[in-house]
């Protein structure tokens, strides 16, 4: 059975679809993931995100795997380093839209995130995994939330986290990335046509999982 669930920065997808994939044994498939990674693997390299030739072969000789654990924690290694914590890092996130919307980048992805459903039951999050990745997934949601509290969240999140950030930053990161994911011409962020809407502004972690626990059992 396959899960796409897709959405805007800071909706809640990630840490839903961790319980959901969790619950029902499922393997978890962070796709921001891997753009994440092969940000971090250009910044390293000193490569100019702009340069789109470049940054596509990077991504065709990078190996990026991603494992879960028992207790639901991702992790992502880069050419087998483990980079689970940089790729959070708010250096990547500035310049990880500009990645995304390579269309050789995706292509790249397109093809990893494919061959990882193969090994079964998967729950995937993203921006295109409803509309471009796995149109014919079983089941599909749209999670969004309003732009203050998807500011909050992230705010909170990231300052848990350790990072010294403002909510002036995390409001100009969010729109940026919401106006690059949302306009680019190869796989924007949009709602495919069949995914179930799901607005989580008013809602805390466990109503949004048993909302979509009740769908996927429909
Ligand atoms: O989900 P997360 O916020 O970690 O994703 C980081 C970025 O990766 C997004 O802002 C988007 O630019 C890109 N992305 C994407 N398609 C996906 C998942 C993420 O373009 N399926």
């Amino acid at each position: 059975m396959i899960i796409a669930i897709d959405g805007p920065a800071g909706a809640g997808k990630s840490t839903v679809a961790k319980i959901i994939a969790q619950r029902m044994g499922f393997i978890y498939i962070d796709t921001g993931a891997m753009y994440r990674a092969l940000t971090l693997k250009a910044l390293e390299q000193g490569i100019d995100v702009n340069q789109a030739e470049r940054v596509v072969e990077l991504a065709v000789g990078t190996r990026i795997e991603l494992y879960n654990d028992a207790s639901g924690n991702l992790t992502v290694l880069l050419d087998g380093k483990d980079v689970s914590a940089q790729i959070r890092q708010p250096r990547i996130t500035r310049f990880v839209s500009d990645v995304a919307k390579i269309p050789g980048v995706r292509e790249v992805m397109l093809g990893l995130q494919r061959a990882l459903a193969k090994t079964g039951n998967v729950v995937l999050d993203g921006r295109d995994i409803g509309t471009v990745v796995f149109p014919g997934a079983d089941k599909k949601f749209y999670i969004d939330a309003a732009f203050k509290e998807r500011v909050r969240r992230r705010y909170n999140e990231l300052k848990e986290a350790g990072e010294a950030v403002t909510l002036g930053n995390i409001e100009a990161d969010l729109a940026n990335r919401d106006t690059i994911d949302s306009t680019r011409e190869c796989a924007p962020l949009k709602k495919a046509d069949d995914a179930i809407y799901i607005d989580t502004t008013e809602m805390n972690i466990e109503e949004v999982a048993a909302k979509i626990k009740t769908w996927i059992n429909l």
